[in-house]
Parts: C-alpha cells; structure tokens; sequence
C-alpha cells in the first residue's frame, strides 16, 4: 500500500512552529484537497484551556518535504475553534481577508529574514571566556573581535555556522519555497535569508515554512535559532526582518515612485506607532538609532539610508518606479501582520 506523509505545521502562542505528522494511507500523492482539517492540544500550546482543549488546523498551503524526500509533504495550516472562528492567535485569516478585497494591487513582499546561531549560550564562533572562582571554573561569554570582517566574509576566522545557511537554502529550494539569496550577517553567528518576492498571503505561508524548515535544520546540527532582535547587547547589530513592499502600480506605472511609493511612505509615517506595535517583540533593544537602524520613537525615511526608518533604493528613484524597504520590522516578527499591515485597503476595508 501506498503512503504519503503529511507534517501539519502551525504556530504556537509565541510565534513558535509546531508541527505533527498525518500518514496518508492509501495515496502517493496529495494536493491541498485531499488534506482533511485536524487537531491539535491547544492546551499544550497557551492557546486554549484544558476542558475545551482542541484547536482546529485547516491546510492552507502544501511544500514538498525536503527532510523525508519522495512525495512527502510539509503542510503550513492555520489555527481555528471547534466552531470555526479563527483563534486570537490566527493572523493568517485577517491578512488574507484584506488580501481578497484587492487582489488586482498584486501586492509583493520580499523578507529579509535575518537569525543567530546559538550552541551551548553563545553564538557560533563566540569564543568562551572562563574564569576561575574558588568553587571551580565559571564558563561565561567572551567576546570575538569587534565588527567589521564578518558581513559577508568567507573563511574560518570570520564566518561561523554556513553549512546551516546553506542546507537551509538547498532545503528551502527542495520545498519549493520561494527563497531569493542568503548572506553573512554584521555580528558573528548572524546570517540572512530573503524570501520573495511573493504575492499577498503566500509571503506569510512562504515565511513560517521557511522558518520552520530553518528550525529543523538547526535541531540536526544540535544548534539552536535566534530570532531575538537584541540577541547580544551592546555594541553589536541586532536582528532584523526588512519587509521589501510594491503594489503593480508602484513596479509598474512610470510615475509610481511620485504618484504611489512616496504617498505610501508619507501614510506609513502616520501610522509609526501602530506598526511599531506589531512589529516584534523586544524591538526597542534593537531600534535605538544606532547599528543601521532609526530611533523606535522617530519615522524617518530616505533614499539609500540604511539609517532610516523606510529606505528606497537608488534604482526606484532613478527608474521612476520599484518598491520600498521598512527596515523596522525585528527578526521575531510575524509575517502574516507585516504584510496585512502594509496590504492596499480598499476605502471600504476596515480592520477591528
Ligand atoms: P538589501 O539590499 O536590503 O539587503 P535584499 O537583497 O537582502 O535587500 O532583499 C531584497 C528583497 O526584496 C528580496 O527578497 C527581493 O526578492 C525583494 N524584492 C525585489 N523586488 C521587489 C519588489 N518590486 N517588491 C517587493 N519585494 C521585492
Ligand atoms: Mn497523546
Ligand atoms: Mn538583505
Ligand atoms: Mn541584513
Ligand atoms: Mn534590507
């Protein structure tokens, strides 16, 4: 008989990723329709109580799975109670609602997904300081040297935990996920990932699975993922999530810079605080002004500044026409809230 293994990958109360695996008897293929809704212990997960325990999966988008190979299957779901409203925690639905009202904007995301290697306290090619105390030798964290050689550095002295970036960009490729580019972060240890440009709710579905996958590529090496935006205080560059924004207007029409990315950019400054709300948890540690990021308390934008709050780059002012770049969003954030904050509204659309 044949089987197909579905792992059903959800997100947890803290912006975590669990997953469980459905054997498929019977089948040697399945496509989105042929995956039914389950369940998973809502109480195991912060997301409901004990007496009422079961939160709903519904699948709503199907990669190939890269760790079992064959025709198995990696299934990103999102989260519902047992009569059928989406559960607080369930971004997905809303986002895709704005989505649906204006699908003819085709809004692209292109995420910046920047995360630290940790193995055992400290990020890889942290060397360990140890100091001597009278009840034996204290292992505590030393400090590599300053930054400046290690963004986009090859080489043992200043490039720590590749293998991991790369597997997880072959693995990202296998699932047919949407990954652009990989690079060596600012702070030792720290590395990105672009995912993008995706249309409207498949960034966010695209996001979380290539999170996922990143988690699990970690678990085989025994290293854990940060997505902390402060992992290490001090002098150190913090985690970002850069959220890379155009609507086919703004790509497309010759006076899309003036006419949509500049009135978008003038609209996101009003809104500063709200999306700074949503934007990560612990984003004040990294957002200080300082480390290519703006002042939490200040919108700023520019041209090419890498200091601003929102960055257009020299070929969209140049061309006329391109996207935008919000550097704010921190490494922890959701995508799925990210894009539903961003996404065009009809007059109409009113969010609760
Ligand atoms: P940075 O120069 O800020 O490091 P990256 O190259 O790391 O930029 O990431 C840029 C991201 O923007 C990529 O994921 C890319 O696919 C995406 N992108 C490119 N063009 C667009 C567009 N028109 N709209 C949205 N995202 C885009
Ligand atoms: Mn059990
Ligand atoms: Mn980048
Ligand atoms: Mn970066
Ligand atoms: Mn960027």
């Amino acid at each position: 008989m044949p089987y197909v293994l579905a792992e059903y990958v959800w997100i947890d109360a803290d912006g975590g990723c669990r997953s469980k695996t459905k054997v498929m008897h019977g089948k040697s293929t399945v496509t989105l329709k042929d995956l039914p809704h389950w369940n998973y212990d809502g109480s195991s997960t912060g997301q409901a109580p004990g007496e009422d325990s079961e939160v709903i999966i519904h699948p709503a988008a199907v990669f190939s799975d890269p760790f079992r190979g064959g025709n198995h299957v990696l299934v990103m779901t999102d989260t519902y109670t047992p009569a059928g409203e989406p559960i607080p925690t369930n971004t997905r639905a809303p986002a895709k609602e704005i989505f649906d009202m204006a699908p003819e904007e085709e809004p692209w995301f292109g995420i910046e997904q920047e995360y630290t290697l940790f193995k055992d306290g400290t990020p890889l090619g942290w060397p360990k300081a140890t100091a001597r105390s009278f009840g034996g030798p204290t292992v505590q964290l030393g400090f590599p040297g300053a930054q400046g050689p290690y963004y986009c550095a090859a080489g043992a002295d200043v490039a720590f935990g590749r293998d991991i970036c790369e597997t997880h960009m072959m693995m990202c490729l296998e699932a047919g996920i949407n990954i652009s580019g990989i690079n060596a972060e600012v702070m030792p240890g720290q590395w990105e990932y672009q995912v993008g440009p995706c249309t409207g709710i498949e960034s966010g579905d695209h996001h979380w699975m290539s999170r996922y996958i990143l988690n699990r590529v970690c678990e085989d090496k025994g290293v854990v993922c940060s997505y902390e935006p402060k992992p290490i205080p001090g002098d150190w560059n913090g985690a970002g999530c850069h959220t890379n924004f155009s609507t086919k207007n703004m790509r497309e029409k010759k006076d899309g810079y003036e006419k949509y990315i500049l009135p978008c950019i003038e609209n996101l400054g009003k809104k500063h605080a709200e999306h700074i709300a949503a934007y990560g948890e612990g984003n004040d540690q990294r957002l200080t002004g300082r480390h290519e990021t703006a002042s939490i308390d200040t919108f700023k934008w520019g041209v090419a500044d890498r200091g601003a709050s929102v960055r257009v780059g020299n070929d969209t002012k140049k061309n006329g026409k391109g996207y935008l770049e919000d550097r704010r969003p921190a490494s922890n954030m959701d995508p799925y809230i990210a894009a539903d904050l961003h996404a065009p509204r009809p007059p109409c659309a009113r969010r609760a």
